[in-house]
């Protein structure tokens, strides 16, 4: 098997070190395996996504030399594609209009919590007889297209970081908005899409997004296709153990460039936050680490960023 593994940065900030190590792992993990690195850029949320951004993360990649074999893929030129697959997910009795309004939906979540549950769409929406659909399109209500999911339903995967990891369908909060009604695709549908459409064989990314892993599953095989393999890689927190922010000095590939930092520093740092090499092996350049990279020396804990550290390198 061919490795293919990407980075799939949204353009809505600068390119923040914790994807900047993503990114890192993704190169590694490609060279390692004489694989194929692709950058795509998530550039579908239409309000916060600037072409500034996407010019940073750009630049901020290339700074590093993390060079990419395809791409960028701009998530905003394929969005055809994506309608396309919301439609048949739609003829296939897999997904649904939901007229429910954002009202009755917060109406439903202050019950759910008053009842002491977790607040979730109960799927109210999934069983309308045509009479009732066109009732709420004469209303002139804007439906969401959601994606069936059954429940209950146990999806494990796994993860190449963390062992196997099972989640139960009850806890993902019901069917899964995929698409605004025009089609318009939401992150979890034209990530699929793309991975699937891209041949990604192995997804390695932040943990943030291990909640999003088993809708993604679910979604793989409504579409027809084993899921790729995964990799949750741990987050980079501040020295006191909280999310890394602006009051921690930088956080930022460009600030640490503009503080005067050597690209080949502070690659060597976010590789070596959360991987060791096997012992007895000096780390002497990047490229040696692309010989020896593997996820069984990938920590699961979080990584603590450590400037007297980086600043020794
Ligand atoms: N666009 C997502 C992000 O920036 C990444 C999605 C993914 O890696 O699956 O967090």
């Amino acid at each position: 098997m061919t490795v293919r593994v990407r980075i799939a940065p949204s353009p809505t900030g600068n390119l923040h070190i914790g994807t900047a190590r993503t990114a890192v792992f993704n190169w590694l993990y490609a060279r390692r395996h004489g694989g194929t690195f692709v950058l795509r850029i998530e550039d579908t949320d239409r309000e916060r996504s600037l072409p500034r951004y996407t010019r940073n993360i750009l630049a901020g990649l290339a700074w590093l030399g993390l060079d990419w074999d395809e791409g960028p893929i701009y998530q905003s030129n394929r969005i055809e594609r994506y309608r396309e697959v919301v439609q048949q997910l739609l003829e296939q009795g897999l997904a649904y209009r939901c007229y429910v309004s954002e009202a009755e939906l917060e109406e439903m979540r202050t019950a759910q919590k008053a009842a002491g549950k977790a607040p979730r769409y109960d799927n109210r929406h999934r069983y309308l007889t045509e009479e009732q659909r066109q009732a709420y399109e004469a209303e002139g209500r804007q439906p969401v297209i959601r994606f069936k999911i059954e429940e209950p339903l146990e999806v494990s995967w796994v993860d190449l970081i963390r062992g196997q990891i099972t989640w139960n369908t009850q806890d993902l909060g019901g069917d899964m908005v995929i698409a605004r009604a025009d089609g318009y695709p939401l992150y979890n549908l034209a990530v699929v899409v793309d991975d699937l459409d891209m041949a990604i064989t192995h997804v390695i990314r932040g943990e943030d997004h291990i909640g999003n892993t088993p809708k993604q599953i679910l979604l793989y095989r409504a579409l027809g296709h084993e899921p790729p393999q995964f990799a949750h890689s741990p987050l980079i927190l501040n020295p006191e153990g909280k999310k890394l922010s602006k009051r921690d000095g930088a956080t930022s590939v460009a600030e640490f460039q503009q503080m005067g930092f050597l690209p080949e520093a502070l690659k060597n740092y976010l590789a070596l936050l959360s991987w060791s090499p096997p012992d007895g092996e000096e780390i002497f350049s990047f490229e040696k680490a692309a010989t020896l990279f593997d996820f069984d020396r990938v920590t699961r804990s979080a990584a603590r960023f450590d400037w007297d550290k980086l600043n020794w390198i």
